[in-house]
């Protein structure tokens, strides 16, 4: 019987073939991928993926830490500022930038 923690697909599994020639599955955990910038895609400073660190130790703690990058947060701070000001509209700004646009005060 497959134990309960590798009956979701969060378990990778893998076919292997023993030096007898049998056939037999493997569970591996699956690699955590690199966190990366919902606007630009670029990999996230600050953020530790490791399943054994705590919330805290995770993200920083600047605003859509571990969604977008600093550079992008400083961009969408100043549109923010920008559109309050009438200086841009919300329009000018990217589908994407417009979501983090709204979610700031
Ligand atoms: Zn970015």
């Amino acid at each position: 019987m497959v134990l309960p923690r590798n009956r979701s697909r969060s378990a990778k599994r893998v076919f292997k073939r023993t030096p007898t020639g049998r056939n037999v599955l493997h569970y591996k955990k699956r690699r955590l991928r690199m966190p990366l910038c919902r606007l630009c895609g670029a990999g996230l400073g600050g953020v530790n993926n490791s399943r054994r660190a705590s919330k805290s130790e995770k993200v920083p703690t600047r605003i859509f830490a571990g969604q977008i990058c600093a550079g992008c947060t400083a961009e969408i701070v100043k549109m923010k500022s920008r559109v309050a000001l009438g200086e841009m509209k919300l329009e000018d700004a990217s589908m994407a930038q417009r979501e983090f646009i709204k979610m700031l005060k």
